[in-house]
């Protein structure tokens, strides 16, 4: 699962060639703070092409189909409790309500830095998609959160769509996968520039993006419940309100569209499909890029915790992992491979920690508070 189900959409005749697209720099980034970061492409190796052309046919299809139903969550409900390999994950993948000292110990005197996906983290998965609220519990609890540490929301969706749910102005988000990240519009206490942070790696892409939406509009027309969503530099194909057997119809409908567009790559997730341009730009990206706008690019003392539930997120988990610094944490109530080091359930547990994370700090923050009173009362009663 570290890996996505990255798919060539069309082979062309170089079988070595890279699926490259020109993005130039100053499209990249409109007003970043720091020097834009160089985005690779994603090559495809002539094995893999090879690969690619032997399962063209229908067999991608039913192993996204099937890897959908396996980790769909009303399909979750019928499985036992807690299974051999389930708890043999556990160990793996302690509760991070569980270890809570234990993470906080690894933390202190280092800066915080919070990464939370949205969907299946800080809202539940619901069947419309655009009704995928958070409850004002969760967001009191991401308001007090941002108030002691910097805090991001890394979304699929679209950077206004998440921001819609979420409503707070004090935090960093970043939309489409981490393809449009955008600073606070409040003022922040951790923002290190008065230059707004913006970084948009792929608009060149927009205009086939929405070429594409269009078609996929027009195709998926037929299936009953299909939704498709413009999250401006990447779409997703809902499959949540699709009966499980048109599953196969639908996945089928979208790969005849993708044909036309090399340029652009299919990955799967959580009863859906998810189209975005073929430049190597991730949820972890966007965690690096992150942490270096907010000046901890090099620092030793940062601690980045990524909370997410999604295959997407794995790349964030990923680079926590590289650098050695922080953890990720999976939302699952079931074992997946994942480069998390915990995990939690489901976002009523995500809202606990982050909870419990707030209590901590606000506790931290008193005993120094008293500590510097009582040195202060010391230096005062002591003679000259
Ligand atoms: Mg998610």
């Amino acid at each position: 699962m570290t890996k996505q189900n990255v798919v060539a959409s069309e082979v062309t005749s170089d079988i070595n060639m890279a699926i490259a697209v020109a993005v130039s720099k100053s499209s990249m980034f409109a007003s970043a703070v720091q020097k834009p970061p160089a985005v690779p492409y994603i090559t495809i190796s002539r094995k893999k092409l090879l690969h690619n052309l032997e399962i063209s046919g229908g067999a991608r299809v039913t192993s996204w189909v099937d890897s959908m139903r396996a980790s769909s969550p009303t399909h979750h409900k019928s499985t036992p409790s807690l299974s051999d390999d389930q708890s043999s994950w556990m160990l793996h993948h302690p509760s991070a309500l569980d270890m809570f000292e234990e993470i906080t110990n690894a933390s202190k005197g280092k800066q915080i830095v919070m990464f939370l996906d949205y969907d299946g983290t800080l809202s539940p998965i619901v069947e419309d998609p655009d009704r995928a609220f958070m409850s004002d519990a969760m967001r009191a609890t991401v308001r007090k959160l941002a108030r002691y540490f910097p805090t991001a929301i890394v979304s699929g969706r679209c950077r206004d769509k998440v921001y819609s749910f979420v409503q707070l102005a004090e935090l960093y988000y970043a939309g489409s996968h981490g393809m449009d990240i955008k600073g606070p519009s409040k003022g922040s206490k951790y923002k290190k520039s008065s230059q707004p942070v913006l970084c948009q790696p792929a608009s060149e892409f927009l205009p086939m993006i929405d070429e594409v939406y269009k078609a996929l509009l027009e195709k998926t027309e037929s299936t009953p419940g299909a939704k498709v969503e413009n999250n401006k530099f990447c779409l997703s194909v809902h499959f949540r309100c699709v009966e499980e057997k048109k599953w196969s119809e639908l996945a089928h409908q979208v790969k005849s569209v993708l044909k036309d567009y090399p340029k652009l790559r299919l990955t799967q997730g959580r009863k859906v499909l998810e189209i975005r341009p073929t430049i190597k730009w991730d949820k972890g990206k966007a965690l690096e890029f992150l942490l270096e706008s907010l000046g901890y690019a090099n620092c030793t003392d940062v601690f980045p915790v990524y909370i997410g539930d999604d295959r997407t997120d794995e790349d964030a988990f990923k680079v926590l992992r590289e650098r050695g610094q922080g953890f990720g944490i999976l939302v699952s109530k079931i074992a997946k491979e994942t480069n998390a080091s915990y995990s939690l359930q489901e976002p009523t547990e995500v809202m606990d920690f982050l909870r419990r994370l707030v209590e901590c700090k606000r506790l931290s923050l008193r005993r120094q508070f008293r500590m510097r009173r009582r040195l202060e009362g010391m230096k005062v009663s002591l003679p000259n």
